[in-house]
């Protein structure tokens, strides 16, 4: 990042100019612990790849990951079991269907989710990963988001955790139709809990800034230096974040914003600039894909602004 070009108070103003776009959407309800958030909340961080840490807006705020931890365990199963065999068990396109889509799963010969970042890509990912209970693979993924996001203090939010896996009856539904079907063969309720404990992780823009330029430095992380993922992981991560990384909101994204991205319906949005930087917004207000309101108006801003896109 060239500090001259790009500055705090730019991203002020970008802050101020987008925020009141949070009143055309609305926070997420049906985890109920969500709907407490803070709809007029909007904090954007910026690091590039020399480890340099741009803030601004409501820095302090904190969420939870949701989707955007399928990046996370998703790199972690690329890791662990390698892509033949990731992409033996989900697909590699998008949908566009919504994120938490049941129709298509029965309507495909194979029943495999078709990519790894719809909520029943995701759960299929956690049933393969390769440890001997779901504590350990929590763990793993736990790990893996502290080792990307360099804060060793990453941790779930207890009452969203338990929120959503008292309410959660939409992906218990995806995973006991997988299992019918032979696609998920470990325990559904074990595996769900992987996946709403790794949902409910807590941080803040800067975490998920740092965790972004990290993709986008193909895998090494510009705050601790160390070597996270291989450079082909990233590549796919990317790859797939791009195409897929909002939902049926995605070729929409690509348009606007053009960079490869992952949204979550706690208000985050990652965005990976390949080679250059990660950036990290969280507006909770959210449109009617699921996607941060006026985080995604922000990004826009950003990438015009400063001639980012590379879509
Ligand atoms: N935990 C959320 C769910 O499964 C994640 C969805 C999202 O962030 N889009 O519904």
């Amino acid at each position: 990042m060239n500090q001259k070009d790009f500055e705090r108070t730019d991203l002020e103003r970008l802050v101020r100019e987008t925020r009141p776009l949070a009143a055309g959407g609305r926070v997420a309800t049906y985890i109920p612990e969500l709907a407490g958030s803070d709809p007029n909340a909007l904090a954007v961080s910026v690091m590039d790849g020399g480890g340099h840490l741009l803030e601004a807006g409501d820095r302090d705020v904190r969420f939870t990951m949701q989707s955007i931890s399928k990046v996370i365990s998703l790199s972690l199963a690329l890791m662990e079991l390698g892509e033949t065999e990731v992409f033996s068990k989900v697909g590699m396109d998008p949908t566009a269907d919504p994120f938490n889509s049941v129709m298509r799963l029965e309507m495909v010969s194979s029943h495999v989710p078709q990519n790894p970042l719809i909520n029943a890509g995701a759960i299929v990912i956690d049933s393969i990963l390769p440890y001997d209970d779901p504590q350990r693979a929590f763990f793993a993924v736990r790990e893996m988001a502290r080792r990307l996001t360099g804060n060793p203090e990453i941790c779930e939010n207890e009452a969203v955790y338990l929120s959503e896996k008292r309410t959660g009856d939409r992906n218990r539904s995806l995973a006991y139709f997988l299992k019918s079907v032979g696609t998920i063969t470990a325990d559904v309720e074990a595996v769900l809990d992987v996946y709403f404990r790794q949902c409910s992780l807590e941080v803040t823009v800067a975490d998920l800034a740092v965790l972004s330029a990290t993709l986008s430095m193909d895998g090494r992380n510009p705050m601790t230096g160390e070597m996270v993922l291989p450079r082909k992981i990233c590549r796919t991560v990317r790859a797939l974040m791009a195409t897929c990384g909002l939902y049926d909101g995605s070729g929409a994204f690509a348009m606007k914003v053009g960079l490869p991205a992952k949204s979550g319906v706690g208000g985050g949005i990652i965005a990976s600039v390949p080679g250059i930087m990660g950036i990290a917004v969280c507006g909770p207000s959210l449109d009617n894909q699921g996607n941060s309101i006026a985080g995604i108006a922000l990004l826009e801003r950003i990438s015009d602004e400063f001639g980012l896109r590379v879509l």
